[in-house]
């Protein structure tokens, strides 16, 4: 894309009113490898200029495998044969908690498939005997989509964030990727139901799932300006064993990071994690994705004899920064790029 052209079409990023669909596509598609190191490069100093050098941590507790629904894509979809399932008790929960705790965490996240035994109660319970053994820490949920009562419940219980990917924002390409059991206005109704509750919201969606076209991409965008989520979890698609995709291509790594480096440009003060599924399809991730403007890291704190049984795809990378020995890789992983561990809580914050 010439020059005058990409300088007028970062301008609209930073402009309050909503970036247009051809602008969006042109950024995406049209933009040469110089210009997307620029991109890069432009969402590093965005991202400094909130959070410094600092990336926040999150302790990753994966409390369930089971889960009711059947998404293409993933591998604890109910019709996975191959699917190893587990849930962690109450006091497993509270354990991972303490283990993260006494590394210096201040955030919890606890995610599970959509467990049918996980009821409402059990959940609220969970989540409060987190909030009174921890009253300063986050506690953040990723269970998928509930109730309005249930997500009031969760949230009176001392729940501060939820995780919900939107995962692709165009309706035909959402019944591509999920049974007919599940659609994007029930997707949608749970995160304003979130906001509305007053949750720190994360939305986001996967790179390179299949029957993905740069037209979706555009609408995921365009969603999440509409959206205006605190945080913003995207990750490439990685095929999992024992699911319809399984043989499907994985999403790439490069669309990934220059979508990190858009959302960052465009999200200055959101909170957006270099992901797991990425670490997973290249070993410096990590690393690439804060250097394109990612600020959170989720280092995994199941626990041990369960970890290799939260497949959601192959492969699954987990930083095992449960030890402080794990920790110290992060740490001295960041270091060399220039970055460090920021162990606050990491709230979303708009000056
Ligand atoms: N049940 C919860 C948690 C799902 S797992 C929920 O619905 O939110 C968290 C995220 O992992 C999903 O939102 C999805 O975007 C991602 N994911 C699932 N399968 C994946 C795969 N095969 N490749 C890459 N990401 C995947």
């Amino acid at each position: 894309m010439r020059e005058n052209d990409f300088d007028n079409l970062l301008k609209l990023l930073s402009m309050p009113a909503p970036v247009p669909a051809d602008a969006w596509r042109g950024l995406l598609a049209e933009t040469d490898s110089g210009q997307r190191a620029q991109l890069a490069h432009l969402a590093q100093e965005v991202a400094q200029k909130h959070f410094g050098k600092g990336v926040y941590v999150r302790a990753l507790i994966e409390i369930s495998s089971y889960c009711r629904n059947n998404c293409n894509y993933c591998g604890l979809r109910c019709g996975n044969v191959l699917a190893q399932r587990y849930r962690l008790s109450k006091e497993e929960i509270l354990e991972c908690c303490r283990m993260a705790a006494a590394l210096g965490f201040n955030t919890f996240v606890l995610q599970g498939g959509e467990d049918p035994q996980m009821s409402d109660e059990w959940l609220a319970d969970v989540v409060a005997a987190i909030r009174a053994e921890f009253p300063t820490k986050a506690i953040t949920l990723s269970v998928g989509e509930r109730s309005m009562a249930s997500y009031s419940l969760l949230r009176s219980a001392g729940a501060d964030r939820y995780l919900l990917r939107h995962e692709t924002a165009n309706e035909m390409h959402y019944s591509q990727l999920h049974p007919h059991s599940m659609d994007v206005y029930n997707r949608r109704r749970c995160l304003v139901d979130l906001k509305a509750l007053g949750f720190q919201v994360g939305s986001g969606m996967m790179v390179g799932s299949p029957g993905q076209t740069v037209e979706h991409l555009v609408e995921d965008l365009i969603f999440l300006d509409r959206l205006q989520p605190q945080m913003i979890g995207i990750g490439p698609f990685v095929p999992a064993a024992g699911t319809p995709f399984a043989d499907e291509r994985p999403g790439s790594v490069d669309s990934t990071l220059l979508l990190i480096s858009l959302l960052r440009l465009r999200f200055p003060h959101a909170l957006i994690p270099a992901t797991t599924a990425l670490a997973t399809l290249c070993d410096d991730g990590t690393e690439r994705a804060v250097l394109a403007g990612a600020n959170v890291v989720m280092p995994n704190f199941t626990p041990m004899l369960y970890r290799g049984k939260y497949s959601i795809y192959d492969n699954k990378k987990c930083s095992g920064s449960e030890s402080a020995q794990g920790l110290k890789i992060l740490s001295d992983r960041l270091d060399k790029i220039g970055y460090h561990i920021d162990f606050s809580r990491g709230d979303y914050y708009k000056g």
